[in-house]
């Protein structure tokens, strides 16, 4: 079913892959509009989670609740830094972390315990982008 939209979904894919970090299904939307692709937004949440569903794409939730994907370049469970200014991400390992929620599952009785953890915060160029604003607005 639904065959006609596959190279639309190619198109969000493409359009997933180029995008620096997370996007939210409005910015790809956007990206694509100015390709004059004539994807629907519709089309973009669906193709976006989609790809999430099939394991192609990383789906998180940004501190204000948006859905934001990332096709990412780390296979198997991890975890990311974004920088929530340029959308900058970081791909990481977090040992403590799996040690921790571990532990924490079973010290609970939860069998097959998962989890998501993402770091957003404010990367170097950006902090000090941010510095030199607040800079020369107090000066
Ligand atoms: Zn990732
Ligand atoms: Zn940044
Ligand atoms: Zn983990």
């Amino acid at each position: 079913m639904a065959q006609r939209n596959t190279w639309q979904r190619e198109r969000v894919r493409e359009a997933l892959a180029d995008a620096r970090g997370f996007v939210s299904a409005q910015t790809l939307h956007a990206t694509l509009r100015e390709e004059k692709t004539g994807i629907g937004l519709a089309t973009v949440y669906r193709a976006l989670s989609g790809l999430a569903t099939a394991g192609d794409a990383d789906s998180l939730q940004s501190p204000e609740g948006e859905a934001l994907y990332r096709a990412c370049s780390t296979e198997g469970h991890h975890h990311h830094l974004i920088c929530r200014s340029c959308g900058l991400t970081v791909e990481i390992e977090a040992k403590d972390v799996e040690a921790w929620a571990q532990r924490t599952a079973s010290l609970h009785g939860f069998s097959e315990a998962e989890h998501v953890v993402d770091i957003f915060g404010l990367c170097t160029p950006c902090a000090n982008r941010r510095a030199a604003a607040e800079g020369s607005a107090s000066a």
